[in-house]
């Protein structure tokens, strides 16, 4: 067994600290160390200043409460590469702040779970998720985003359950895509959740797999019906070998065990053909489209079935 060790330091400039201060700018140095995965020191910068107030700011405008006015789903098209058909979406936040503008969900979905706002957040979400899928083509599924502390919270996921009954949705057509982050704090509770999810016909996507653990232990004791290959890799695939050789055991892997596959963060002709060749079969990304809000993207879809169709006849 090998220990390591990591430390933020922060020194107190001219200004006036409190002890909880310094303690905060000190344990964000520590955490800039940790989440590289590596042991070390770190400073407190100019750097994590700005970035800690403007994590600050945004926790304020969460707790506000107003942000629920402002919230809406942007709809990203998921390409089967064989048929060049959509068959789904992934629907992603959005944030438009009267304050702030435009805020990434790379930010608010990490505040909204620190201010505990996220099990309501959530919620919100996915009744405007449930809004677009009964105006989307009944064959289109979509897939939402639930964070680590919504699949950990029974709470949420009954109320998720609740509101799919009470829209008549055919629960065959959502997909929960979680990330296994979500499985480290509470694998029980998790596991109960993903298996009341999963028996009420809900798939369940396990999200970014490659990055992070990839643990097949999780892939074995919980039943995934999809894993998301990321980016990381789907991005470099054409010009990284072993990126292409990860992508490809793992689509390998999905096939053996049964379950779906996507490839996401598809930027370019060449990827989707690479992937459509070593069998893969969903993709996602800028190449085909970048996330859409709702009318756009149902649009989208009717054109690449009228591509499809053309090409069928004329192939026939
Ligand atoms: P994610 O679930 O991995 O979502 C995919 C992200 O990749 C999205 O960023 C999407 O816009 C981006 N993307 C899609 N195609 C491409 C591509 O070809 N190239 C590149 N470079 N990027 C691509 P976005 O919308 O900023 O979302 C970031 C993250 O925020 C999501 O990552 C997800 O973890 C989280 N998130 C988004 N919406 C929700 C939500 O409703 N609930 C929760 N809990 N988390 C959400
Ligand atoms: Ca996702
Ligand atoms: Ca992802």
């Amino acid at each position: 067994m090998r220990v390591f060790g990591s430390c933020g330091i922060v020194y107190p400039d001219a200004g006036s600290y409190t002890a909880e201060d310094l303690y905060e700018k000190a344990d964000f140095a520590l955490y800039q160390v940790k989440s590289k995965r590596s042991s070390g020191v770190e400073f407190f910068s100019a750097d994590h200043e700005k970035i800690l107030s403007q994590r600050y700011l945004i926790e304020l405008e969460l707790q506000a409460g107003d942000f629920v006015r402002e919230l809406k789903l942007d709809y990203q098209p998921i390409v089967d590469l064989k048929s060049g058909r959509v068959v789904g979406y992934e629907a992603l936040a959005r944030w438009d702040s009267a304050r702030f503008g435009r805020i990434s969900p790379d930010a608010f979905i990490p505040a909204a779970e620190r201010t505990a706002v996220i099990g309501r957040m959530t919620r919100i979400l996915f009744a405007q998720a449930l809004e677009a899928l009964a105006i989307m083509p009944k064959h289109l599924r979509l897939s939402f985003n639930l964070s680590a502390r919504d699949i950990c919270d029974h709470e949420t996921s009954m109320a998720l359950l609740a509101k799919i009954t009470r829209s008549g949705i055919d629960p065959k057509r959502i997909e929960f895509e979680i990330t296994e982050t979500a499985l480290l704090s509470d694998f029980d509770t998790a596991d109960r959740v993903i298996s009341m999810l999963r028996a009420a016909g809900i798939w369940i996507a396990l999200d970014d797999f490659g990055t992070g653990f990839s643990s097949l232990s999780h892939i074995h004791r919980l039943a995934f019906d999809k894993l998301k290959i990321d980016k990381a890799f789907v991005m470099n695939f054409d010009r990284d070998a072993r990126c292409m050789n990860i992508t490809r055991s793992v689509a390998n892997l999905c096939q053996n065990l049964g379950i779906a596959s996507v490839a996401e963060g598809v930027e370019s002709e060449e990827i989707a053909e690479g992937l459509k060749a070593i069998g893969v079969r969903l993709a996602q990304g800028y190449y085909f489209s970048r996330p859409l809000p709702l009318e756009l993207a149902i649009e989208y879809a009717a054109r690449c079935d009228g591509a499809a169709s053309a090409r069928n006849s004329l192939s026939a």
